[in-house]
């Protein structure tokens, strides 16, 4: 190794460790549901994104299978050559008819489509309003357009209009694009796209929503822009296929001409392999039943105000979540860590999040109730809960 390779990583581990910032990851030795198993250790899952139980769905693993045996494990290319199999076609028309846009594209990964559909059609000679809590992957799309970035406080349309205003009165841009999180995936709050569509409509501002955790959540399912009827009116409907429905990929909805520029244009599709068969075919089947029932969405829905109730009970602070993700909010990082270890020792996994994922002094445990969990397991995590909070005298 070069010397100074190996000067830089021990250094900066070093310092990692040292700080306490250096993340220990616990394999997990079975499915990521309702309940977990770590170090030969099970205990009530309340990490996971797996928000419907898709993700361990009985019938979609069959789904998966089957398209195995008939496609094989790997699609074989990009999309552009020969990698895009019928199967890819069927889950493109699924999501365009789920969003209710002319089209859609699918991407490997939620992430990757957020790198691939900002730099399609954003350039340096461009600006972007993006929101200052939005997710690393909209912050590193919107560095690789290389587009001015401006961000604006959060949720705060009074500073997003002002920044419209100068931005655009300005001359200095060609295009202008307002970039949000439909559902803020560490306090669980939700973005306001009828006022953010209504300035946008002003300045003539693109508009780009990333709903990975608002797909199969809000809108019965179809998302955080269906919630609020603007399905017509938001040009970049993304999401994620790994969060909701459980399984891996991300997607872009929206008009046929945007989908088809995307296809040309997204690097992801262009230069690496497209989603393997099982995949693809799992995924396709995850929406139709979103499309058929909301049966597991209302379960969620059910589950998440019922573990919230219990919380806010007990007394702890659970922010202003207005979906099913509920933060307990305990501020002080090492209480945090602290309270998470506890929780696990007593069997509740719910992982501590702490700066720099979540601004400093506003340490919390992120707990993800979902359609999987019985009535059972919240209220034994909720006894868990208020031991371990008075234990730690968080609690009365
Ligand atoms: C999780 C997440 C992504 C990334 O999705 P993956 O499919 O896991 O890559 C993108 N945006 C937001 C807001 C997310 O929460």
């Amino acid at each position: 190794m070069a010397k100074i390779l190996n000067q830089f990583l021990k250094d900066n581990l070093n310092e990692l460790k040292e700080q306490g910032l250096y993340n220990e990851i616990d394999p997990v030795e079975g499915p990521n549901g309702a309940t977990i198993k770590i170090g030969g250790k099970e205990m009530i899952n309340l990490s996971s994104n797996n928000y419907l139980g898709l993700a361990t769905n009985d019938h979609l693993k069959e789904i998966a299978k089957k398209a195995i045996d008939h496609y094989g494990v790997g699609a074989g290319a990009v999309r552009t050559i020969n990698g895009t199999l019928d199967l890819h076609v069927k889950l493109e028309d699924k999501l365009a008819e789920f969003k209710g846009t002319e089209a859609a594209i699918a991407f490997q990964s939620g992430f990757n489509c957020n790198m691939a559909a900002i730099s399609a059609v954003m350039d340096k000679n461009d600006a972007i309003l993006s929101d200052e809590l939005n997710h690393a992957s909209i912050i590193d799309g919107c560095r690789l357009s290389r587009a001015k970035v401006i961000r604006f406080n959060h949720s705060d349309m009074e500073d997003l209009r002002a920044k419209a205003k100068e931005a655009t009165e300005s001359g200095q841009y060609n295009k202008v694009m307002v970039i949000t999180d439909g559902v803020f995936s560490m306090d669980g709050d939700v973005a306001k796209l009828p006022e953010i569509v209504e300035i946008a409509k002003e300045f003539d501002l693109i508009t780009y929503v990333d709903d990975a955790h608002g797909s199969g959540v809000m809108g019965k399912g179809a998302g955080t822009v269906k919630h609020f009827g603007l399905a017509k009116e938001v040009d970049f409907q993304m999401g994620t296929l790994s969060k909701a429905i459980g399984v891996v990929g991300g997607y872009v909805a929206g008009t046929q001409d945007l989908i088809d520029w995307l296809k040309v244009r997204s690097r992801p599709f262009l230069f690496s392999t497209s989603l393997t068969p099982g995949d693809t075919a799992a995924i396709t089947e995850a929406l139709q039943m979103l499309i058929d029932s909301t049966e597991l969405h209302d379960k969620l829905w059910e589950n998440g105000d019922y573990l919230k109730a219990g919380l806010k009970k007990l007394g702890f602070n659970i922010g202003d979540s207005a979906t099913p993700i509920t933060p307990c909010i305990l501020g002080d990082e090492k209480l945090t860590q602290q309270f998470s270890k506890r929780l696990s020792e007593e069997g509740v996994y719910a992982k501590s999040i702490v700066f720099p994922t979540v601004p400093r002094g506003t340490g919390r445990v992120r707990n993800m109730p979902t359609a999987a969990h019985s009535k059972e397991m919240l209220d034994e995590a909720l006894t868990v809960y208020e031991k371990v909070g008075k234990e730690l005298k968080i609690i009365q």
